[in-house]
């Protein structure tokens, strides 16, 4: 096992309309034995940057280290690395157990027997012993991906690199393999970097979260402290479902005003008069409190099973989710409050987080707003 080191690292490609920089100077460290989640929207660089640290894309600028060595120039195959691909990259012609040798028949070190051992023992575990004999078309999505998973970890690589690898499953299979995925990574503790586009598996799955946008690694930390205390409107609109909500509003140094809504803000925090975009996730907006910050009509319901999400007819449109008993109806006027102590204050301009009215919640607790970008 070990850690990875990007070090300032540049990726561009050019192309006829010009040139694209990929990844653009990323700072990364992933510790001996840690989950880290590469999340961000489409063409961010999540895949390029993972393709980096393969060996399957050449850098621009900037080094690649893999424990204590300088892998920038190292070819694939001698960085002692393995890799699952959203499309499984099986071979059509070996059996899963072909599959599986395959990586470990070029080892010196390992007779016949300790290889089919090996690759029986890892089967077991990917819960795939039944399907040994069988080919690649004779496979489920599910059985494909747990064979390539099983064929990764054969190897005991020192780096383990997973691109979407979940993508085209089936939602129940996916949070099925999502948990699998977890436990090999409890049982062996190899160093891994997942790429996901999708937040929810970010959070589900990561020891720590990479945010990334445009090249660039926004912000890092683990899933409740990029959920509590984004470092900016971007990482916070990203992260979490239902979206935060988003409202410009007006602090004058005692209260904060928006389009429907007002309340006092008494903070010990440094806070400039003047503009701001204020954040507030839907589960922290509160349905007919004793103190409302502001009324406004119910456009939408959905009700989750233990909770409901309510869709209310504001400029900005609000969302608050519930677990009120009694769900209001569709039209019904309603009373709402937001706590001052759970918002978010972005600057309109940089749209930099500037204020988080909690430093402490959920058992976490840091220092006033600082960037977290490593
Ligand atoms: P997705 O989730 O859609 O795969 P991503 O975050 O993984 O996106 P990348 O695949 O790393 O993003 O792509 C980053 C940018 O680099 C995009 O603008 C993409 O079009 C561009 N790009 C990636 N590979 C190449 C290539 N081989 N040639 C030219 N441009 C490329």
């Amino acid at each position: 096992m070990a850690e990875i080191r990007l070090d300032s690292i540049t990726k561009r490609f050019d192309g006829p309309e010009g040139t694209i920089l990929a990844v653009d100077d990323i700072d990364l460290t992933v510790h001996d034995g840690e989950f880290l989640v590469l999340v961000g929207p489409s063409g961010c660089g999540k895949s390029t940057t993972l393709r980096s640290v393969a060996g399957l894309e050449r850098i621009d600028v900037g080094s690649i280290h893999i424990g204590d060595r300088d892998v920038t120039d190292v070819p694939t195959q001698d960085r002692d690395i393995a890799m699952v691909f959203q499309n499984y990259a099986l071979y059509p012609h070996k059996t899963v157990r072909g599959n599986m040798r395959y990586g470990l028949e070029k080892s010196e070190d390992m007779t016949d027997h300790e290889i089919d051992q090996r690759v029986e023992d890892f089967a077991e575990m990917m819960g795939i012993t039944d399907l040994l004999d069988k080919h690649p078309d004779q496979l489920s999505g599910g059985q494909k991906q747990r064979t390539a998973l099983g064929r990764a970890i054969v190897r005991d690589p020192k780096v383990f690199l997973m691109d979407e690898p979940l993508s085209n499953l089936d939602a129940k299979l996916r949070l099925q393999l999502r948990t699998e995925i977890q436990q090999i990574h409890t049982d062996l503790g190899i160093t891994t970097i997942y790429v996901t586009h999708d937040q929810e598996e970010a959070m589900t799955m990561g020891d720590r979260i990479a945010v990334m946008n445009d090249g660039r690694i926004l912000q890092s930390g683990g899933p409740k402290d990029i959920y509590n205390r984004p470092n900016s409107e971007f990482v916070a609109r990203f992260i979490g479902q239902p979206t935060m909500n988003f409202a410009t509003i007006e602090y004058d140094g005692d209260s904060i005003k928006g389009d429907v809504f007002e309340f006092g803000l008494a903070t010990d925090q440094h806070l400039d008069r003047g503009e701001y975009v204020l954040g507030i996730r839907p589960e922290d907006l509160v349905l007919d409190p004793a103190e409302p910050a502001g009324t406004a009509t119910v456009a939408v319901t959905e009700p989750t099973g233990s909770e409901v999400i309510i869709y209310l007819e504001t400029p900005n449109e609000l969302t608050l989710k519930s677990d009120a008993v009694e769900e209001p109806g569709i039209g019904a006027e309603v009373a709402f409050g937001v706590p001052p102590e759970k918002i978010h204050l972005f600057d309109p301009e940089t749209g930099e987080t500037v204020y988080h009215g909690r430093l402490k919640r959920d058992g976490f607790e840091t220092a006033p707003v600082q960037s977290v970008e490593e």
